[in-house]
């Protein structure tokens, strides 16, 4: 009998593994730094496969495992699992699914990170039960996923919930995609830090004590939490223009939950969760702000892997 699955979580400078139990224990879990930049697809890939032929051989053999998936990041499609164009990882049109299943012989269940993020807070972190979910990762960039009645919405290729690229500010900054004030551009870890690093270079600012030149997201918020009047300033600009996006996602896929997670949200929810609560439920029609939850993740580090599990378990459900 199948007890167990395996999830892989592919990043831009490393790989998790898990060995999971079907209710989602990780009996065993795997970190493998890489370097995407620098290293070829097929000699990452082939790492990914040999870490997930040890966590086999340690769960007693292929007979024992329900099902492997692995979560990568996007753009990529749905769901043959073609990397197309992945700044993260520097990858392009690298046929992921097919070299994995190909390496391992087994069927392999290959989706965008952020979308089995989602998948995994609908099965084992606080959008469970809720199934009308929108799931928002603020990290260096911002991404997101959506669960519609219980289940991932893909779009026609793969590409939906790419939240990061949604315009808040016509005025704002630049993002990479060429447009002017998307989400990622004006409220990511990357985008914070470039404010920051712009009122470093203004006259009598309170950075005086940085000498490093660079200002991550992390101090900016120790800097807000101490009262430091720039940082306060900043983490109130990413409320609104996150606020702003979280109320746009709101009226357009009526949830019941918005999880938010990544490094910089869960490093700086004590100073924005309240405040970004607030300023969504000003902004949505009472229709929409009725029995919403605006929750941050509670399932780490480890979300891709349990997003993993969550694919497995709904492909055996089907
Ligand atoms: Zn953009």
């Amino acid at each position: 009998m199948p007890e167990f699955g395996i999830g892989i979580d592919l990043g831009g400078s490393k790989i998790l593994t898990g060995l999971m139990t079907l209710d989602g224990e990780i009996l065993s879990r795997r970190l493998i730094p890489t370097e995407a930049g620098t290293q070829a697809p097929a000699v990452i890939i082939d790492k990914m496969a040999d870490s997930v032929m040890e966590l086999m051989a340690e769960a007693g053999g292929a007979r024992k495992i329900m099902g492997f998936s692995c979560a990568a990041p996007g753009p990529i499609t749905y769901p043959h699992g073609v990397i197309m164009d992945s700044p993260n990882l520097g990858w392009q049109q690298v046929r992921l699914k097919h070299e994995l299943e190909k390496r391992l012989g087994q069927k392999v269940i290959v989706g965008k990170d952020t979308d089995l993020a989602a998948l995994g807070e609908y099965y084992f972190g606080q959008g469970c039960q809720y199934d009308h979910l929108i799931y928002i990762t603020v990290s260096t960039g911002i991404g997101g996923g959506i669960i519609a009645d219980g289940t991932i919405y893909h779009g026609t290729r793969g590409g939906a919930g790419e939240f990061g690229h949604m315009v808040v500010n016509p005025n704002g900054y630049y993002c990479f995609c060429g447009r002017q004030g998307c989400l990622e551009a004006q409220a990511s870890g990357t985008a914070i830090a470039k404010m920051a690093a712009l009122t470093m270079s203004g006259a009598g600012n309170d950075w005086a004590n940085q000498s490093s030149g660079v200002i991550t997201a992390h101090e900016v918020g120790m800097a807000a939490r101490a009262g430091q009047k720039e940082a306060g300033r900043i983490i109130a600009s990413v409320i609104t223009d996150l606020s702003n996006g979280i109320a746009n996602l709101v009226h357009i896929f009526n949830p019941q939950i918005v999880v938010l997670g990544g490094g910089v949200m869960q490093g700086l929810q004590d100073i924005m969760l309240k405040s970004l609560r607030e300023r969504v439920m000003e902004e949505v029609f009472p229709l929409h702000g009725a029995g919403l939850q605006i929750e941050v993740t509670s399932l780490g580090s480890d979300i891709g892997l349990y997003g993993c599990l969550a694919a497995i378990l709904q492909e055996r459900d089907k």
